[in-house]
């Protein structure tokens, strides 16, 4: 760790004022509230694909009272193809907390705002130092991938010993603020110039360490060992789930969605019929729809994958005419038309996937 740690922040902070990122909608108009949300939408995202659905959410939720006030149907649409659901979930239920317990404002202290779901240590050092001028540290994964290469640490830094030191290293090197005499630089843009380095110059693969402010104090560049930190998590093998996905359609080109469970994997979003593998597809339509299918074709399976097992999805296609809308249990399962339903419906990305293959819109 440098001791003076104005060695590791300043050129830091030189350099982003050269070369940093200023046109993301994020940057713009900064509040508490859009900093927040931009926090949680790239925490498992990239920033290209994130711009399109930050600027959808904040047109549909502009505020974070309109966001406490919708349903948990309305925000999951908003968020259908970014993943990691329980993200959306929990922004809709800390705005809520927000609204009753402080007045409608994002707080301004570090506990206030670690107690509200989804907001973790990192994100609310991030809406702490960008939006409320204070001086909070973070540490998401482009600066963990800095300080990992500046300081070659040992172990995956994901959790652990690793983790902790990271904290450290943030901590140690986040400048003062309000900043020292004469000087510009504010912890918020410190944070941001952290996450645009690792974003734009210390990137996981080719990182342009020609470029870097930290080149000269980088370890793993002295030692010519760049893509070996950080160091990969522990693989280990997923065990493999394997389901049947029923594309039931009727002749007004519906499809039948189920809600699931608020519990399990995507839990309250509307996702596809599902059946286990060797089942038979005519006895679950005898059994729910009180018929035989007029035809029953299978398509190629493909993987989705979650952090604890792979699921192999076999999506079928099964006609099962008219007649069938008497089936439909209120808010339990409803017959979605994907090219003109307007109802809200957070799918699950696999289901996207089909709907948009076969009718070329979710
Ligand atoms: S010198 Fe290279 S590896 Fe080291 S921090 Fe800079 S970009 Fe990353």
């Amino acid at each position: 760790m440098l001791d003076n740690a104005k060695l590791f922040y300043q050129p830091v902070l030189d350099w982003h004022r050269k070369h940093g990122r200023s046109g993301l909608p994020w940057q713009q108009e900064i509040s508490p509230y859009r900093v927040w949300v931009s926090e949680i939408m790239l925490q498992q995202t990239r920033v290209d694909t994130a711009i399109p659905y930050f600027l959808n959410f904040l047109q549909h939720f502009p505020t974070l009272a309109t966001l406490a006030a919708a349903t948990e149907d309305q925000v999951l649409h908003h968020w259908t193809g970014l993943g990691y659901y329980n993200r959306a979930r929990n922004m809709r239920r800390a705005a809520q907390q927000v609204v009753e317990q402080h007045g409608g404002e994002l707080p301004e202290s570090f506990d206030d705002l670690i107690e509200l779901p989804g907001i973790g240590r990192s994100t609310a050092g991030a809406i702490l130092s960008i939006s409320m001028a204070q001086r909070a540290v973070i540490l998401d994964g482009n600066v963990k991938r800095v300080l990992a290469r500046v300081h070659r640490l040992a172990g995956w830094p994901g959790s652990g010993e690793p983790l902790k030191q990271l904290w450290k290293l943030a901590e140690h090197y986040t400048p003062p603020d309000p900043p020292e005499h004469g000087a510009l630089q504010t912890a918020g843009e410190y944070s941001q110039a952290m996450m645009d380095l690792g974003a734009t110059l210390c990137t996981r693969h080719n990182p342009q360490c020609q470029l870097c402010p930290v080149s000269d104090n980088c370890q793993a560049l002295q030692m010519n060992e760049v893509t070996l930190y950080p160091q990969p998590k522990p693989r280990k093998v997923l065990p493999v789930k394997e389901i049947q996905f029923l594309l039931l359609s009727n002749s007004d080109d519906e499809v039948l969605l189920d809600k699931r469970p608020p519990v399990g994997i995507w839990p309250g979003l509307w996702s596809l019929p599902e059946l286990p593998l060797n089942n038979s597809v005519e006895d679950y339509c005898l059994e729910r729809l009180g018929k035989s299918p007029l035809t029953v074709k299978a398509e190629k399976p493909f993987s989705h994958t979650f952090s604890h097992f792979k699921l192999m999805i076999h999506p079928v296609w099964v006609d099962v005419a008219e007649s069938t809308k008497d089936i439909m249990e209120p808010n339990r399962s409803f017959w979605y038309n994907p090219t003109h339903s307007e109802k809200p419906a957070g799918l699950p990305a696999p289901v996207k996937k089909l709907l948009q293959k076969n009718f070329g819109k979710e």
